[in-house]
């Protein structure tokens, strides 16, 4: 059976999935935005455990325990800072989500939720990073990697739009 995508609005770290997913920079010891309010809910112990995996290349992911958060765990992925869009920068958001979902695979994860990555402070268009989003979930959802639920964080109206319009341009 193929898993599903839902949209919810709010704060990702109040969500009891098995695993959220950072939107994390290159050092992975916490920043703003998301990553901000992911270390002060977890707590201290996410990033003594973050200092131990000596940071992570912009497209890849890294995964740790969830500590003080409802989520179980979190993978750590850093999205590309947009730069006009001619620097590889769709391919690295896709390379995002797709090394996400082989860690949420290796680690038998079948709730998993996801910011708008590298939309905020990365500044990457939310209509553009919204189809590849939309894109890769289905991919993923489709080679059934054991997920039945993918959850799209919308931290703002903007970003649900995005969303909105992303799945009816796929039909879903
Ligand atoms: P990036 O550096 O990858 O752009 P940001 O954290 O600046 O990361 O923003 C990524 C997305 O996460 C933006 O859409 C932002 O509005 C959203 N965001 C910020 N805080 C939260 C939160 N607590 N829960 C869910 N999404 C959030």
């Amino acid at each position: 059976m193929a898993g599903k995508i839902t949209l919810v609005e709010g704060d990702i770290t109040k969500l009891a999935v098995d695993a959220i997913v950072n939107a994390a920079n290159p050092s992975l010891l916490g920043g703003g935005g998301v990553d901000g309010a992911i270390h002060r809910a977890a707590g201290p112990g996410l990033l003594a455990e973050c200092k131990t995996l000596g940071g992570c290349p912009t497209g890849e992911a890294r995964i740790t325990a969830g500590h003080r958060l409802p989520a179980r765990c979190v993978i750590h992925t850093v999205g590309p800072v947009w730069r006009g869009g001619g620097r590889g920068e769709p391919g690295l958001l896709a390379s995002c989500y797709r090394r996400c979902f082989r860690l949420a695979r290796e680690h038998g994860i079948r709730t998993v939720a996801f910011p708008a990555i590298s939309t905020g402070v990365y500044g990457f268009p939310k209509d553009q990073a919204a189809a590849i989003a939309i894109r890769e979930i289905q991919r993923a959802l489709a080679e059934n990697v054991g997920i039945i639920e993918v959850l799209l964080v919308c931290f703002n109206p903007e970003t649900k739009k995005a969303y909105e319009a992303a799945l009816a341009g796929t039909g879903e």
